[in-house]
């Protein structure tokens, strides 16, 4: 295993490699408009697991990471919560200016969407 491509030291390559995305093949640009690692599906914000979340360093999961919620971080900025469909391991990623808005704000409003409680509930308070 090489450790000269590690995904926190931007290679001179980062600049014109590509991923293709394990969802919808869909070939992705390493970085985003704002020159910032970029690490998912703009599309369909799909991400795949290359960085082990727990120890650092590389993954050789490579599972299929796919959305299940979006944070909001310290300053305003939103974060995209990836969980890996092989591992359960969960990872949190930025969100870049063109990902897909439609699909972050269906991730964003699922909880709200589907409540474990009645909603009913807060007529009464
Ligand atoms: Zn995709
Ligand atoms: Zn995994």
């Amino acid at each position: 295993m090489s450790t000269t491509d590690s995904p926190y030291e931007p290679s001179p390559t980062l600049r014109t490699s590509t991923f293709t995305c394990l969802r919808c093949g869909l070939s992705v640009s390493a970085l985003a408009p704002g020159g910032e690692r970029r690490d998912h599906c703009p599309s369909c914000l799909t991400s795949r697991h290359v960085v082990d979340q727990v120890r650092g360093g590389r993954s050789d999961c490579g599972g299929r990471m796919v959305p299940v919620s979006v944070a909001v971080v310290r300053d305003g900025a939103w974060m995209l919560v990836h969980r890996c469909t092989l591992c359960d391991e969960l990872a949190g990623s930025s969100v870049s200016r063109d990902d897909n808005h439609l699909v972050l704000m269906r991730i964003a409003v699922r909880p709200l969407a589907d409540p474990p409680f009645p909603l009913d509930l807060f007529g009464e308070v």
